[in-house]
């Protein structure tokens, strides 16, 4: 039995939807969207969401509108997907990575305290695996700071919470991602959500050119209205053909994550008392289980991968290391010494299959292969060391 990594789980009433929108003029931005950011607001209880093509085009537009360029520093995770770290070079500015809790794998405040400088723009938490950063100690570090702006990366953290709170009411801007394989999903897309109705004015800019009104808003009422640019902006608008994907996995995702919860438990049993690691829990988070990401010795991961592979299981790396990647080293000159925790997590781990719709069976299998030709050789490698 072959298991792939994902599989997503819209169903064939999903076609009807973009049949919907291939029956109006425009496919691009227009009622939709907007439909679906008030949708988004509500559900995190901020005043303001724009959708957005994807989480980097989206990170780019908030950093575009918040003025991050050239001679500013950004704080971002050395554990995380490159894209946190991307968006900063994108516009000209400098990623400072920080390295992250070894029980957690999160962005602590201590880390951030202390890679602040003056050239500080913004800092970007990674709600990792699904579990949230501690927002309130991140502000807290930020309190004399009100040139730099809290940015978090959400595109693990749709449906998680941190005492009680999800994410976007502590920060600047949430940016979340609704790539194929994330627990809300268009294909591509993403949405900036934030409490500041100056930087949403600002993000609408930034994510069309710069425009000072949308495509739709151009012809309102049957008249033309000009438009004007007064800032740089990229193309970061989604279009309705992919926003009606969203709505009723925004209505069902709470009620859908005891399924992933479960899913995660099983394999957490399963593990128990064998070399295996997986990330610790943080206290008062409900965690959005968005991966599943194991730790063997970093000796044997490589192996692990390809045994599991070779049995037709889909595992796959999230994630290395940032600033030990090539473009990143070559740059700055970082080495492994660096960032210990982030590399030795990077060096060690990956993802096992996960997603709502794997079948007990299936997920069985991947026990066996784990249990039957992974488990005992990561016991040997024990004794020898
Ligand atoms: C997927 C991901 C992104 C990028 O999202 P896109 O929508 O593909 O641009 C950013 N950060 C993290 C942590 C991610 O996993």
């Amino acid at each position: 039995m072959n298991v792939p990594f994902y599989r997503h789980s819209l169903d064939a009433s999903y076609a009807s939807r973009v049949a919907k929108v291939l029956d109006t003029p425009f496919l691009t931005s227009a009622g939709v969207g907007k439909e679906v950011e008030a949708q988004l607001a509500q559900f995190f209880g901020v005043p303001h969401a724009a959708l957005v093509n994807s989480w980097t085009n989206g990170a780019v537009a908030v950093l575009l509108a918040l003025g991050v360029g050239r001679d500013h520093e950004v704080i971002v995770p050395a554990m995380t997907f490159i894209a946190s770290a991307n968006v900063v070079e994108l516009v000209g500015a400098r990623p400072v990575f920080v390295d992250v809790d070894p029980k957690t794998l999160l962005m602590t405040s201590d880390g951030v305290r202390a890679a602040l400088t003056p050239a500080t723009r913004a800092v970007i938490p990674v709600h990792l695996y699904g579990q949230m950063c501690d927002m309130l100690g991140l502000r807290r570090a930020l309190a004399d700071r009100p040139d730099v702006a809290l940015i978090e990366d959400c595109a693990h953290c749709f449906e998680g919470t941190r005492d009680g709170e999800g994410p976007g009411l502590h920060s600047d801007a949430a940016i979340f991602s609704f790539y194929a394989t994330k627990n809300v999903t268009c294909g591509e897309g993403g949405t900036i959500v934030t409490r500041r109705a100056d930087l949403h004015e600002l993000v609408l800019q930034t994510r069309l050119h710069g425009m000072s009104a949308g495509a739709a808003d151009r012809f309102r009422n049957q008249l033309y209205r000009h438009w004007d640019m007064a800032r740089l902006g990229t193309k970061a608008n989604l279009p309705d053909l992919l926003a009606i994907l969203l709505p009723p996995q925004i209505e069902t995702i709470r009620e859908r994550l005891p399924q992933r919860e479960e899913l995660a438990q099983r394999y957490e049993q399963a593990l128990a008392g064998t070399p295996i690691r997986i990330p610790g829990s943080v206290p008062g988070a409900v965690h959005a289980r968005h991966l599943f990401p194991i730790h063997v010795d970093p000796r044997q991961r490589d192996e692990t991968l390809v045994t599991l592979n070779q049995a037709g299981i889909g595992a796959t790396v999230n994630y290395n290391s940032v600033p030990t990647l090539t473009y990143y080293r070559n740059r700055y000159g970082y080495t492994p010494a660096d960032f210990p925790v982030s590399q030795s997590w990077g060096e060690g781990t990956l993802s096992l299959p996960f997603f709502p719709g794997i079948t007990t069976a299936e997920q069985e299998r991947v026990i066996d292969v784990l249990r039957e030709a992974v488990i005992p050789r990561l016991q040997t490698l024990d004794q020898r060391s």
